[in-house]
């Protein structure tokens, strides 16, 4: 190897360990915006962590730790292929964070987070899947697709069973970008972390068509999640923690809008926030562009209210009622049938709804990542559909 050749690799081996260490010794506790009082319950989660349990470099407490730092009401573990830690009694509050236990199973056409089953479930033989989306199903678990258009894409929109899928994965956003962007966050990560990672996040086009596919032939229910490691493996047995639980929970995650409180009862708050996810009554955040404890989306008519993953019948005094408070400026993207139908610049929206269709909003920020960049609209938030038939 030519010394240019080792200089060049000894100084970038010396930058990843400055940000990897800067990443590591950082432990923020991600600001959490104010509640409205409009009597639903929010509460904010990260779905799709790995533990050491399977490949994460962290134990469940070390993660509780992490996630209870990032104010985050809820996580769910979903360790590949594996309940141990649930047969261990690991599930629980760990201070004011809720710990639920999923798992992440293989499957012969990708990767199914099947959450709320509370036992280890696998397809039997090439011709299994089905099966097993079924007992999920029956066991009251819920069977969402891992990070669709991903690593390991899935491959089988035709399975009934399907009752979601991942419309962001952190995992692949930090992965799906091309070189030169990669290494344009990795350089500004010193300094500005937040910003670096906002820069890898795009609207995800084919997620979201696949969610309204979905939508079109029945309930569907679309989350963010983390798919969290915390691991780089190196040679051997080495790893670098990176990027850490922390950072990942302040980056992407779901919102929930449960129809009872909280309590502190395991059992119960688990099912609670569970059955909020099943029924779509939940939406995906960039957080790392701010905190959205206050948005609300709803389709409010002469004598009822529907709220995300609702259905009701179309009424002529129906309509649409969005709202989001931020100091900035915002934009409200309403789509009908997967197409868009309009935009407002406003944190407050009413639309009339003209007839029946599946609805959902997108949220953006005009933001640029950092002073004297252009600015553009980002997406930061994505609701659930509302049906209107
Ligand atoms: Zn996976
Ligand atoms: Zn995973």
């Amino acid at each position: 190897m030519s010394s240019q050749r080792v200089s060049w690799s000894l100084g970038l081996a010396g930058f990843f360990l400055l940000i990897t260490g800067f990443d590591i010794q950082q432990d923020l506790p991600w600001p959490s915006g104010n509640p409205v009082e409009d009597g639903v319950n929010r509460y904010t989660g990260v779905i799709h962590v790995h533990s050491k349990y399977s490949d994460g470099s962290g134990s469940i407490e070390d993660i509780a730790d992490a996630a209870d730092k990032a104010l985050l009401d809820f996580v769910i573990l979903t360790d590949h292929s594996t309940m141990q830690s649930s047969l261990d009694g690991k599930a629980g509050y760990y201070e004011n964070t809720l710990v639920i236990i999923g798992e992440e199973v293989n499957t012969s056409v990708g990767h199914l987070l099947a959450l709320g089953v509370g036992r280890h479930v696998e397809q039997d033989g090439q011709e299994g899947l089905p099966a097993l989306m079924d007992t999920i199903r029956s066991s009251g678990g819920i069977n969402i697709i891992a990070h669709p258009f991903g690593r390991r894409p899935w491959e089988d929109w035709s399975l009934e069973a399907i009752d979601g899928l991942e419309i962001l994965n952190a995992d692949s956003e930090w992965r799906n970008d091309n070189p030169w962007e990669w290494f344009r966050a990795m350089l500004w990560y010193p300094l500005f972390p937040q910003a670096a990672l906002n820069s890898l996040v795009d609207r995800p086009e084919q997620s979201l068509n696949q969610l309204d596919e979905l939508s079109r032939r029945g309930h569907a229910v679309a989350i963010g999640s983390a798919d969290a490691h915390a691991r780089i493996p190196l040679w051997g047995d080495g790893l670098v923690p990176f990027p850490s639980y922390n950072t990942m929970f302040g980056w992407l995650r779901t919102y929930v809008n449960t129809d009872a409180p909280l309590t502190g009862d395991v059992a119960s708050d688990t099912e609670i926030i569970l059955k909020a996810i099943q029924e779509g009554r939940c939406y995906t955040v960039v957080e790392g562009y701010g905190p959205s404890t206050n948005f609300s989306f709803k389709y409010v008519s002469t004598d009822t209210t529907v709220s995300m993953g609702g259905r009701t019948r179309f009424d002529t005094a129906g309509a649409l009622h969005v709202s989001v408070r931020l100091a900035g400026d915002v934009t409200i993207g309403l789509f009908k049938n997967g197409r868009p139908e309009t935009e407002v610049n406003a944190q407050e929206a009413q639309f009339p709804v003209e007839g029946p269709g599946v609805f959902r909003v997108e949220i953006s920020q005009a933001r640029c990542y950092l002073p004297s960049f252009e600015e553009k609209p980002r997406p930061w938030i994505f609701s659930n559909p509302i049906w209107v038939e």
